[in-house]
């Protein structure tokens, strides 16, 4: 049986490394507009918003936190709220009453552990209620501007047609790209490939045609070109 051509497999550290650069460099310049969404003004606001975007939109998320942000302004204030208040203010982010466990039993260990204050070690934010990695970074990135690749699911599924990567667990996702990027451009990298996403490499149906990335890309190469002629 003919082996399938692979134009990226014999690609040497120092290829990819360049080819992710270069991959960068386009992403920055084809959406200059990339960053947080989640609106606030504060590590805490972030944090809340970042917790309340799991499965959920940014827009939707960004609809009820106003009005929640002017009701709880400390980890006090959420630590000690009613619940089911709580619940009933971020209900239309969906997973109401998880995020509202997580919210509170963040707030608390802030409250009890860290004066109050949300913390920037990655070990100490990881260690809350409802804050993986992906949430960690992204809170670090957007409020104190700390380094660092935030891995949902549009970087995963980004960085593996890329070619960046072969793994699927994000932690080990995120320290491929790590290894590939000048630490200074991961945070805005991530934000990238988010909108790229979001706007271009759809799940279901990526834009190749239309993407300034295909030449670049190892999904392309070797699956979507070979799906047309299929
Ligand atoms: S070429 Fe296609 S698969 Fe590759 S990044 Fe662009 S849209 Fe996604």
């Amino acid at each position: 049986m003919a082996r399938k051509k692979r134009p990226f497999a014999g690609e040497t550290a120092a290829e990819r490394v360049e080819r992710a650069s270069e991959i960068a460099k386009r992403l920055s310049e084809g959406h200059p507009d990339a960053g947080v969404a989640l609106r606030h003004t504060s590590p805490l606001e972030l944090m809340v918003s970042t917790i309340l975007s799991a499965q959920c939109t940014d827009e939707r998320v960004n609809s009820v936190t106003p009005e929640l942000f002017k009701r709880f302004q400390a980890v006090r204030d959420y630590a000690d709220a009613d619940t089911g208040e709580l619940e009933e203010m971020i209900r239309p982010t969906g997973f109401f009453r998880q995020k509202a466990k997580s919210i509170q039993g963040a707030c608390s260990a802030i409250a009890q552990e860290h004066g109050g204050e949300v913390p920037r070690e990655m070990d100490a934010l990881t260690s809350l209620p409802g804050v993986g990695r992906k949430t960690a970074n992204c809170i670090r990135g957007g409020a104190w501007g700390i380094p660092g690749i935030t891995v949902d699911t549009h970087v995963k599924r980004l960085s593996r047609r890329l070619g960046l990567t072969d793994h699927t667990d994000p932690v080990k996702i995120e320290y491929d790209l790590n290894e590939l990027l000048p630490e200074e451009i991961w945070y805005e990298f991530s934000n990238a490939m988010i909108f790229h996403g979001r706007r271009v490499c759809d799940a279901r149906r990526p834009d190749c045609p239309n993407c300034m990335l295909s030449d670049l890309c190892r999904f392309y190469h070797e699956e979507y070109n070979d799906q047309k002629a299929g």
